[in-house]
């Protein structure tokens, strides 16, 4: 499979050069050249199929005959080792929970993946390392701390912005050791990010070999379709059309979901549910895409002001906005209607849904008025526990803490305090 630049002013390249470049020359983001539905058969019978079968088939294209299958299994397998389940909230709705892994965030299924792509591709190339340089504002950084703990030929450096990210974020990103750093920015996420980005244009670390994780790499953004894929599986039976809410900042996962469903998966409707970073609800609304600086608030993820994958989007529907709008709608909410959903979710059906998680059952909320006879399905992308400090408050209840967070509270931080861009370059070298 060969991947375009969608700035159209860079070469081809094969799926590993994607993946180690991340970003185009031109600063474009790779798409593949060509996407094939998957065999109707498939969708027929895909409750006989394991979630590393359903993976197989569906990511296979993408990576060609650039990683041998058996490979490809593996890093299947080891991606995948956690539950992926749809669990009953409401009548017709669910939450299709992605936070059983081993950070409790989303984000791992990607991190995994990616890292382990990464680690294959430089399996013979003995001088040569790969450096990660990745921005968090909190939950991005631990996913890929662990994703990418221990693999092969990758040093992965993570900047995060000092007492910004909470105790469980810190100490995610901050205890492995081994081939993760983690740079404590005295300064804004923001500031982190300005900081990776220059870092990325400077041609003296060009001997670095810079690359990113985030849902801009290939590598991270298409195995996302996955939870889409397991989800139909669950609910097949129900013989209902299903419509998904994603809560919605980057656009990563959103997009890989519109991937899945132009492999053939029947999905009635997308929402893009958002917090006030709301870009992509005025340009549905006022068909002008105007990027503002994004605002900060408790579903903190996805303070995004200009959403990265969503030019991916746009070129799935070759920007057809009327035709893209039959599928697609995309809706805003504040974070005072974020915590009364979460607490008449609490109060009505026992569900406790973090910030992020409510956001997406609000949008699913409102688009279901249009689709009366269907299922609808919110994403929860992270576990309660990683947004404490709104949840326990919010709910007056008291979480326990599990075993995967528990593993690091009693680690010892580690961290090196930086202050400038000059500081960031001399500790790369
Ligand atoms: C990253 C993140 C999101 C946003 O996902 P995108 O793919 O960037 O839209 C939502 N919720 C949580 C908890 C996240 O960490």
């Amino acid at each position: 499979m060969k991947y375009y630049s969608l700035n159209h002013n860079a070469p081809k390249v094969s799926f590993e050069e994607a993946v180690i470049q991340g970003l185009a020359i031109d600063k474009g983001l790779y798409f593949p050249e060509s996407i094939t539905p998957l065999n109707p058969d498939f969708f027929s019978t895909i409750e006989n199929l394991s979630n590393e079968e359903i993976a197989f088939e569906a990511i296979k294209q993408f990576v060609g005959d650039e990683i041998p299958d058996e490979t490809l299994k593996q890093i299947i397998a080891e991606t995948l080792c956690f539950d992926f389940p749809t669990v009953k909230v409401e009548d017709s709705i669910y939450a299709l929970e992605l936070y059983h892994g081993p950070t409790m965030a989303f984000k791992d299924v990607g991190a995994r993946f990616m890292s382990r792509c990464l680690a294959y591709f430089n399996k013979d190339k003995k001088d040569s390392t790969n450096t990660v340089l990745v921005a968090t504002s909190g939950d991005t950084g631990g996913a890929v701390a662990s994703g990418f703990l221990g693999v092969q030929g990758v040093e992965v450096i993570i900047l995060y912005p000092s007492e910004k990210v909470s105790d469980i974020q810190e100490r995610q990103l901050t205890t492995l050791g081994q081939n993760i750093k983690a740079l404590e920015v005295d300064g804004v996420f923001d500031d982190c990010q300005d900081m990776v980005k220059k870092a990325f244009l400077d041609e003296s670390l060009k001997h670095k070999n810079l690359t990113s994780a985030n849902s801009i790499n290939i590598a991270r953004w298409l195995p996302q379709m996955f939870y889409f894929f397991f989800a139909y599986k669950q609910l097949k039976s129900q013989n209902k059309a299903l419509v998904f809410s994603c809560p919605s900042g980057n656009f990563g996962n959103i997009c890989a979901g519109i991937m899945a469903k132009k492999l053939g998966l029947p999905i009635e409707h997308f929402v893009a549910s958002t917090n006030v970073n709301d870009t992509v609800p005025r340009f549905l609304e006022k068909g002008n895409y105007d990027p503002k600086p994004s605002k900060a608030t408790i579903s903190n993820a996805m303070d995004v002001g200009n959403p990265s994958n969503f030019i991916r989007i746009q070129e799935m529907y070759n920007n057809d906005l009327e035709q893209f709008k039959k599928d697609f709608s995309s809706f805003s909410f504040t974070d005072a209607e974020t915590l009364s959903a979460m607490k008449s979710i609490y109060k009505a059906d026992g569900y406790i849904a973090e910030p992020h998680g409510a956001v997406g059952y609000l949008g699913l909320k409102k688009e279901l008025q249009n689709h009366k006879n269907s299922i609808g399905i919110f994403l929860e992308t992270a576990h309660p526990i990683k947004f404490l400090d709104v949840v326990e408050p919010a709910l007056n209840i008291k979480l326990p803490i599990p075993a995967q967070i528990e593993s690091v509270l009693h680690k010892e931080k580690v961290s090196i305090k930086i202050k400038s861009y000059e500081e960031l370059k001399a500790f790369l070298g």
